[in-house]
């Protein structure tokens, strides 16, 4: 199976600017490539050869007839590994939309996309300290030996996050064998307390609940609020003004996502490891309603939500790792209905009962801690 692995980089000023402009031909790329379906698209009514496709290979040939002229020279002083993949994101990303999976791409500004581009796999090189990316020369890790050096690399690609440059790329990494007990758990998650396990007493906490993270929400919040009085002051008449200030807040802001991001990945990461080492042979979560999740308009519980998710796949990884069996529960299963002492199933169960009172075995028990119970036992329905 692939891992990704993610690790900040350290360039120097020249790497710094030479990354940047890396990014900027990416996108130029992108955007040529964008322009070129649109344009062949709106000849569909017109022409016998427009409104289809063009073919990720037929605008490389297209650039390449570019890059001889005077106007676009400058494009061979990046990569062609860079233009190359931009043109098969944006071609991909094409088809997306022509199969209805997602919506229309649109062209990448400098100010709202990510800066990003792609390295070749076969061409990337690593050491324990540092990356050679094409064109660019031995670029600085921050973390040693955390990118194994000479195996096989997934999709190298490089991105900047306002503050700082990283690389993101896939190893194999094979499974781990171990001794799984007979186990199985059950995990039922939750806005409250984050996650409460079957065979654990005591449940996993909400990180966002603590009081670090609600001191780093806080701050964040007031700098918002400066930037766009800062804005609205510094307006001229119709358009905004970035000025120093606002430059220096806005990097300050980036900087806590950043640290909330980092946190809340930590715990993820600590708890997920901790459940998997208990080394059940089985674990059962509930499934998720991801479309309601999208559609959620309140910052605070699509942050939550969006945390349930990340958590979910974290754990289906790692169990896959372990060899351990995941499964997800059918959605009408009444993990949070039944009694988990003799099997009574509630015609009701309000949101608001965080204790469960069995009406026929008179069992009091954690509504969640009774869930995940359920969820341990649960038999998936064969068609
Ligand atoms: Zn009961």
């Amino acid at each position: 199976m692939i891992k990704g692995i993610k690790v900040q980089l350290k360039p120097n000023n020249k790497q710094n600017s030479k990354l940047l402009q890396s990014a900027g031909t990416a996108r130029w790329a992108y955007n040529f490539a964008l322009a070129k379906q649109e344009e062949n698209y709106t000849l569909k009514d017109t022409n016998t050869s427009g409104g289809k496709f063009i073919s990720d290979n037929d605008l490389r040939k297209e650039l390449t007839i570019l890059k001889k002229t005077e106007e676009f020279k400058w494009l061979n002083n990046y990569s062609n590994n860079i233009t190359k993949q931009a043109i098969k994101d944006c071609c991909d990303a094409y088809i997306r939309f022509f199969n209805k999976l997602s919506d229309k791409p649109k062209f990448k500004s400098s100010k709202k996309s990510k800066p990003s581009f792609y390295q070749d796999a076969y061409k990337i090189k690593f050491t324990q300290t540092h990356v050679r990316l094409e064109k660019i020369g031995w670029v600085k890790l921050t973390e040693y030996n955390r990118i194994p050096i000479d195996t096989k690399y997934y999709n190298p690609r490089i991105s900047y996050d306002g503050v700082h440059w990283y690389i993101s790329v896939g190893i194999e990494i094979s499974q781990i064998p171990i001794e799984l007990t007979n186990d199985s758990i059950g995990i039922d998650l939750g806005v409250k307390v984050l996650a409460v396990c079957s065979n654990k007493e005591e449940p996993y906490k909400n990180i966002n609940k603590t009081k670090t993270v609600k001191k780093l929400e806080k701050k964040l919040k007031r700098l918002q609020r400066k930037v766009s009085k800062k804005y609205e002051k510094n307006k001229d008449g119709r358009s905004y003004i970035k000025t120093k200030n606002i430059i220096k807040l806005e990097k300050n802001i980036k900087k806590i996502h950043k640290r909330l991001d980092n946190i809340r990945t930590d715990n993820r990461h600590k708890v997920t490891t901790e459940i998997v080492k208990t080394k059940p042979s089985r674990i059962v979560m509930e499934s998720l309603n991801i479309s309601g999740m999208l559609k959620n308009k309140h910052l605070s519980k699509a942050i939550a939500e969006c945390g349930l998710y990340k958590f979910k796949e974290t754990i289906k990884y790692k169990a896959k790792i372990y060899k351990i069996e995941f499964v997800e529960a059918d959605k009408w299963y009444p993990s949070s209905k039944t009694c988990s002492e003799c099997g009574y199933v509630k015609p009701k169960l309000s949101l608001s009962e965080r204790t469960f009172v069995c009406e026929c075995c008179k069992t009091v028990i954690d509504r969640d801690k009774n869930a995940s119970i359920n969820l341990s036992r649960y038999v998936p329905i064969v068609a």
